[in-house]
């Protein structure tokens, strides 16, 4: 049954955004959790990546403001501070109608400039949590009207350490109000402690089935360590996509990658949590507006942020758990269009394939590794593609004299073969160096780990004891910076 907004009994200030927005029907998270939400109800929402969810919550939300009134009236917290300003430009377009005021919150940005715009009485706060933590120590936010509070991307929140920040924030919340609780995964320890924080939540699950990836075609190629990054250029000479991500292990991998790339003419930036917020947020927008054809990205820089457009996902490193599979693969196929993934698995990694088609439940197709010759193909294609193209603009009289000289001395075959081969960025074998790097394994993996790296080849893992070692880059920094910059890109182990 299709859920269309009208069925909401929204406001026409709500509907008349909703329409301009462009969106007809319900997503089906959208369809369960919004009039749970209108009616007070505390919930946990979770579906897929890219099935809606920021408007799940954020029309109940919006329809609940008084725009008349000064207070802050509810509190969106959000792990990283793109997410904080993606989810609040969504609220800010909710509300436009209804001149709902959204503020953004997040550290890395300027304290006195939020503090002039938290004079100015906004509505509705968007926050990662350190920051909001600052902001009600030194007394810039109140708390004491807000009646909805919400946690985007919250089973990442709390795995990130955030727990105790979380428990601060809403110690000033009154205690008469409503949680909203949004995540496209919801591991049950995290679901324990959300529950904390929550009164009788009603849990909505959008099924495996529904929320995947039926509108993705996945691939998995078998590739030697050392060969990955041909395979990668390889495949995107071939593919041409038009947006694409690749996605790294680590902090390093995703700068050293992003740089091969430029090395081999590729116009390609890397995001992760080390580059300032400035560079990461000028080498999304670069991205959205197609300046840039590949976005380098660990799992975390990634996570949640719409990126509309995106037809390809390269999984350069195998992701460290299937979740983060499906948070990848999430990049693509969204709102009805197809995408293409593929994930590169080295022969030591096979278990983890067998256990992403687990969770996906479903199978991914096996593709070969690419050659040269299909690489070259591939990029003759594009050139020819761009003079039919040229072709049909019937442009082309300032070039006609000339074109008449040459074809005077040389066939038309042999021409038109020349021009094909000088505009044919031909296959680009520079070298490259990328440092090794050794997965951050997840317990749900282990088990069938464990019996592998019996077997001694080395390979795969490189050195399976060096387990601490492939933490450090995320684990070391955390503990320091997590408070002052209110927000984090670092994974923590699990503390509980
Ligand atoms: P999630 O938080 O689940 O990953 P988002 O809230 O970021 O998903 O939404 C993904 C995209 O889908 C956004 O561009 C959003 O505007 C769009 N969208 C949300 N709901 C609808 C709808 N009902 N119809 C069409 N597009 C929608
Ligand atoms: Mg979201």
């Amino acid at each position: 049954m299709t859920i269309t907004f009208q069925d909401f009994n929204l406001s026409s200030d709500l509907m008349k955004a909703i329409n301009r927005m462009g969106f007809e029907e319900a997503t089906p998270i959208q369809a369960q959790t919004i009039p749970l939400g209108l009616s007070n109800k505390d919930v946990i929402g979770q579906a897929q990546t890219g099935t809606g969810k920021t408007a799940a919550f954020g029309i109940p939300l919006v329809e609940k403001i008084n725009p008349e009134s000064p207070n802050i009236q509810a509190i969106v917290i959000a792990p990283t501070r793109e997410l904080a300003i993606q989810v609040s430009e969504e609220l800010y377009k909710i509300g436009q109608d209804k001149r709902a005021k959204v503020l953004p919150i997040y550290g890395g940005q300027d304290i006195g400039r939020q503090i002039r715009a938290l004079k100015k009485n906004p509505n509705i706060i968007v926050g990662t949590p350190g920051r909001l933590l600052d902001h009600i120590n030194r007394r810039t936010i109140r708390l004491n009207n807000v009646n909805t509070v919400v946690m985007d991307e919250a089973d990442e929140m709390l795995n990130m350490g955030f727990i105790d920040d979380i428990e601060s924030i809403l110690s000033n919340v009154p205690s008469e109000h409503q949680t909203l609780l949004f995540s496209a995964t919801m591991p049950a320890p995290i679901k324990r402690i959300a529950e904390r924080f929550m009164t009788e939540p009603e849990h909505v699950k959008v099924k495996a089935k529904e929320m995947t990836v039926s509108n993705i075609q996945q691939f998995y190629l078998e590739v030697q360590e050392r060969k990955k990054f041909d395979t990668l250029t390889r495949l995107l000479d071939i593919q041409s996509p038009e947006l694409a991500i690749v996605f790294g292990r680590t902090k390093r991998r995703v700068d050293e990658l992003a740089e091969a790339l430029n090395l081999r003419g590729y116009a390609a930036e890397g995001i992760h949590g080390d580059l300032t917020q400035a560079k990461r947020m000028v080498a999304l927008r670069k991205f959205k507006e197609g300046a840039i054809e590949v976005l380098v990205a660990t799992d975390v820089a990634a996570r949640g942020l719409d990126i509309s457009g995106v037809t390809h996902v390269y999984n350069f490193d195998v992701p460290q758990d299937p979740e983060s599979y499906v948070h990848r693969i999430g990049r693509t196929g969204r709102a009805g269009k197809t995408g293409m993934a593929m994930t590169f698995i080295t022969p030591r990694e096979k278990s983890m394939l067998r256990a992403i088609e687990q969770t996906t439940k479903r199978k991914m197709d096996r593709m070969k590794e690419p050659t040269l010759d299909e690489a070259l193909e591939g990029q003759q294609q594009v050139t020819v593609e761009r003079l039919r193209t040229t072709i049909s603009e019937n442009n082309l009289n300032f070039y006609m004299t000339a074109a008449a000289e040459l074809l005077e001395d040389h066939d038309a075959v042999t021409v038109v073969a020349a021009a094909i081969k000088m505009a044919t960025k031909e296959p680009d074998d520079t070298p490259v160096r990328l440092t090794d790097e050794a997965p951050m394994v997840s317990k749900r993996y282990k088990n069938q780990r464990s019996s592998k790296r019996r077997d001694g080849q080395g390979g795969g893992y490189r050195g399976g004891k060096g387990k601490s070692n492939n933490r450090s880059s995320y684990d070391k920094k955390r503990s320091n910076d997590r408070r002052s910059s209110g927000s984090g890109d670092r994974r923590q182990k699990k503390s509980y």
